[in-house]
């Protein structure tokens, strides 16, 4: 089913979908293309489709081996279209999990490919502010690096930047992905070009280790310990690698590494790392990562709020080579256009949750299951009592001769929820 973005492109089939829209395989005027169909609730944003015009010229320049090129930004009546250069491999999320950890120099050699596009970026004043593996391209169609590692590049450029329109995110709020947040944006500096660095080494330790350094559980423990707690080390890990990750894991951004000085002291270790295997996945560190269903507390709705619109939070992603199914959502690597910040206070909080979680994980679990209970009961209750109202309405109206009412097809409703006036491409 072929489709036409603006003049120039068309579309033919879906070859990955991702939380701002679904990424199609293209035609343009020289050659093979990637196309970016934004979400329809961001396309229709005229805040966002103005953004989208202003960064157009900063995202299209941004041109380098180690990152996905932007070739063009379409804006067609309904459409927002970013077009991009056609990678020819599978994104490192679909790697990670389809093989697990890497070798130490191939996990040295991905982080700086992706340090040396960051550090183009960087130079350019650009800050990705939503580095991780998701974002992380493995182009298999290119000669490999040292130790056979993938070459990688960098994508989603601006995407963080453009949903950060002032009437999506206030003052109080963050945007980014609570795994990979760098210690000052909860803190509510300005992001800078340091949020990559902390970002990238936080991905560099999952590479090698198999979980982030500070992710699991509820999202508002995630952020705190971002702000508070320091690095666990991973057994095993080579010195070199250590300090290097360390240092840009620095909770002061002044005191992490540059883009380009990481690329380098990487590129330093890589003799020195042929042919270690991958570490033994050990089990991550201390805290219990429950599945997203349990991690509900009475804080939930403040801290897990994901103000992307309908489902937007749940992932729905796929490789570009299709290999694997697409993993379960998982809300703490997601990227959330509308977080809200914690106090100090709030923070504090968190660190005795954490605490109490660490000392006695099962008993915790157990008592979030009965409070899970507990609401599903009430929200049952609710709905019983919603209906009940409902009929007794209905019923009153039809008793005071509203027949022809009744009998009318609801169509009031139909319109608010914005049905498709008929059927439409999906997005
Ligand atoms: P989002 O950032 O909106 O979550 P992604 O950029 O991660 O979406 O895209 C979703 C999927 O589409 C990726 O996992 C990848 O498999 C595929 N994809 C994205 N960009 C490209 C590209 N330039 N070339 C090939 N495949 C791509
Ligand atoms: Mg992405």
């Amino acid at each position: 089913m072929a489709r036409k973005i603006g003049s120039r492109y068309t579309v033919h089939q879906v070859i990955g979908r991702g939380s701002a829209g679904t990424v199609w395989l293209g035609e343009g005027p020289d050659g093979p293309v990637a196309v970016k169909l934004l979400r329809e609730d961001l396309a229709t944003d005229q805040v966002l489709v103005g953004r989208f015009v202003q960064e157009r010229a900063a995202l299209t320049s941004l041109d380098h081996p180690r990152v996905v090129g932007v070739r063009d930004m379409v804006v067609d009546g309904a459409d927002l279209a970013l077009v991009m250069e056609l990678v020819h491999g599978t994104d490192l999320r679909s790697r990670l999990e389809r093989e697990g950890v890497l070798a130490p120099q191939a996990a040295a050699s991905v982080i700086a490919d992706v340090a040396d596009g960051l550090a183009a970026a960087h130079a350019a004043g650009i800050v990705h502010r939503d580095v991780k593996p998701e974002n992380v391209m493995l182009d298999l169609a290119a000669p490999p690096g040292p130790g056979g590692a993938p070459r990688a590049k960098l994508t989603d450029f601006g995407i963080a930047r453009l949903v950060d329109a002032p009437r999506r995110t206030r003052a109080t709020r963050i945007i980014g992905t609570p795994d990979y947040l760098a210690p000052e944006i909860i803190e509510g500096l300005e992001p800078r070009a340091a949020v990559d660095i902390y970002a990238l080494a936080t991905v560099l330790y999952e590479l090698l280790a198999g979980f982030t350094p500070f992710g699991g559980g509820h999202t508002g423990a995630v952020l705190r310990r971002h702000v508070t707690e320091s690095v666990p080390p991973v057994p095993g890990l080579p010195d070199g690698l250590w300090r290097i990750i360390s240092e840009c894991l620095a909770k002061a951004p002044a005191a992490r590494l540059r883009a380009a000085e990481l690329a380098e002291r990487l590129r330093e270790q890589l003799p020195g790392l042929a042919g270690l295997p991958p570490l033994a996945p050990a089990a991550a560190s201390g805290e219990p990562v429950p599945p997203v269903e349990e991690v509900l507390t009475p804080g939930e709705a403040v801290y897990a709020e994901v103000d992307t619109g309908t489902g937007a939070h749940r992932r729905r992603r796929g490789p570009a080579v299709p290999l694997v199914p697409a993993p379960a959502p998982d809300s703490t690597r997601d990227t959330h256009t509308s977080l809200r910040r914690p106090s100090p206070q709030e923070l504090a909080g968190y660190a005795a949750e954490s605490r109490a979680q660490r000392a006695a994980p099962a008993a915790h679990r157990g008592g979030r299951k009965a409070l899970l209970r507990r609401r599903r009961q009430l929200a049952v209750l609710v709905a019983v009592v919603l209906l009940l109202a409902g009929a007794v309405a209905a019923f009153a109206a039809f008793a005071s001769g509203g027949h022809s009412h009744a009998l009318r097809p609801p169509r009031a409703p139909l319109a608010a929820v914005g049905l498709p006036a008929g059927p439409s491409a999906p997005r």
